[in-house]
């Protein structure tokens, strides 16, 4: 077994704590940045980060950053919620890595932003207060990282956040 335990610590976002849904990040006992691209191949990450190595999956509405020291996932329903999501990745973890020798290490992963799920998030009024002409086109706009939640002002406040986590998931070099 790589990945023996953690030390969890579950919080309602600081931005907004009136928000219904709390987060929780996991401090690793072991490092398991090793186990990363087995993870990845197993699991389909959205996005794959080679140094330092961390994968980032979206699973059941929530966004779940993997590192080798630490484990984040957002937007949980309440703390039992939390614990369970983290032991399932626990057993994840420790699954891909014993079978490691039959896994082909995946070192990518989905590259840009998914523009769905961006425009899920938009008010959709085609406001143009952000200086395109749609909010379809902010969306095109937002896949290859020259706009970001802080450029739509009528966003709501948690939906900017929701954009802003998701978007920063995704390197535009
Ligand atoms: S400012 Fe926001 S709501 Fe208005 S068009 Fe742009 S993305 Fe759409």
């Amino acid at each position: 077994m790589l990945l023996t335990g953690y030390r969890e610590e579950i919080f309602l976002p600081t931005c907004n704590n009136t928000f219904q849904s709390v987060h929780c990040i996991a401090h690793l006992d072991q490092d398991i940045s090793g186990a990363l691209p087995y993870l990845n191949a197993v699991l389909g990450g959205d996005t794959y980060i080679k140094e330092p190595p961390s994968v980032t999956f979206k699973l059941y509405g929530k966004l779940i950053s993997v590192h080798g020291d630490k484990i984040a996932v957002n937007a949980l329903r309440d703390e039992a919620e939390a614990r369970h999501i983290l032991e399932w990745l626990k057993e994840q973890i420790n699954d891909a890595w014993g079978k490691r020798e039959t896994i082909t290490p995946k070192y990518d992963g989905k590259t840009i932003p998914d523009f769905l799920t961006i425009y899920r998030m938009l008010p959709k009024t085609n406001c143009k207060k952000c200086g395109q002409p749609t909010c379809m086109m902010f969306c095109s706009q937002a896949t290859n990282g020259a706009l970001g939640a802080a450029d739509c002002p009528d966003i709501t406040e948690e939906n900017k956040i929701k954009l802003a986590d998701y978007l920063s998931q995704f390197r535009f070099d």
